[in-house]
């Protein structure tokens, strides 16, 4: 039976640690969403990151546009949020409606106050070792191992996904810490040869049910990224019943990655303030 990884625990932790660390500042930290379109998946999202803002001290503004906004007016809005000295994350709500140029609006972001890592400089700074931002939910993933004390140096670590977001990012800080690491995708011929093989095995495929027990080896520490909607119910791309018998620790959906996402979300926007308030 593994140890079911509490990320409501681990998140709760990060807010106090920033929630402290915002008493010390003179101004309070603020970040800006933008949100394109209505999406019902989007608006929890949102609705989830702005309680956990308040909750710390961290002044919270949202931006909604309509679908078939012009692109021009958001990029003209992103352009004055990077001129605003109180704004000091922006974020844009990810996934947008499909006629929208999402690198380009994303690229709009000053890259001092992009909060989820996602510029092309802040991807280049971060591939290159540089201090850059980083997408929460790889930092996410790295803190609940810390927390957990689980060492990755010349361990085997096995990501599902290979997104700007999460595989490709983590695959990087994985590497920093000397683990091995192989990362699986849609083109990748039999999944299972290389999931068996993790010490650790992280999967972000957004596709329920995707790992079987007979994929895991046993003990492994197996994090799930997913968040997929069936029948109403949440549920991650590991098949938990059967994998938490096997794997020494395990995540749960929902629980897990995701309450820790937003408390490393908390802590991008710091690193942002801190950036600009120490110069
Ligand atoms: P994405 O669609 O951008 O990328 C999915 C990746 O998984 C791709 O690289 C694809 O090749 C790979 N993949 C999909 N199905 C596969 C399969 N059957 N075999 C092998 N590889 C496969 O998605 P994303 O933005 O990286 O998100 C992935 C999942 O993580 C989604 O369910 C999303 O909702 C969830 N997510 C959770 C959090 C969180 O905080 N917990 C944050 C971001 C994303």
């Amino acid at each position: 039976m593994s140890v079911i990884i509490d990320g409501k625990e681990i998140s709760a932790k990060i807010q106090e640690e920033v929630k402290a660390e915002i008493k010390s500042c003179m101004i309070r930290p603020s970040v800006a969403v933008i949100q394109v379109g209505d999406n019902a998946a989007s608006d929890t999202y949102i609705a989830n990151k702005e309680k956990v803002c308040s909750a710390v001290g961290i002044y919270f503004r949202l931006y909604k546009f309509e679908d078939g906004t012009p692109e021009l007016s958001i990029i003209n809005k992103i352009k004055e949020l990077n001129n605003d000295e109180y704004v000091n994350g922006i974020m844009i709500q990810l996934p947008l409606p499909e006629q929208y140029n999402e690198k380009r609006l994303l690229n709009t972001i000053s890259n001092g106050k992009d909060v989820d890592g996602l510029t092309d400089i802040n991807v280049g700074r971060f591939i290159n070792g540089k201090k850059s931002l980083i997408p929460c939910t790889a930092l996410a993933v790295m803190r609940i191992l810390e927390e957990h004390n689980i060492e990755l140096e010349g361990k085997n670590v096995v990501i599902v996904g290979r997104s700007k977001l999460v595989g490709h990012p983590l695959a990087n800080l994985m590497l920093n810490k000397n683990a091995t690491v192989t990362v699986c995708h849609h083109h990748t011929a039999d999944l299972a040869l290389h999931t068996k093989l993790a010490d650790v095995l992280v999967v972000a495929a957004g596709s329920p049910g995707l790992i079987k027990a007979d994929m895991v080896k046993d003990d492994a520490v197996v994090i799930d990224v997913g968040i997929n909607r069936v029948d109403s119910k949440l549920v991650g791309d590991v098949d938990f019943d059967a994998v938490s018998k096997k794997a020494s620790y395990i995540t749960p959906v929902p629980g897990g990655v995701g309450p820790v996402t937003v408390a490393m979300l908390l802590q991008n926007i710091l690193v942002c303030y801190n950036a600009k308030n120490s110069k």
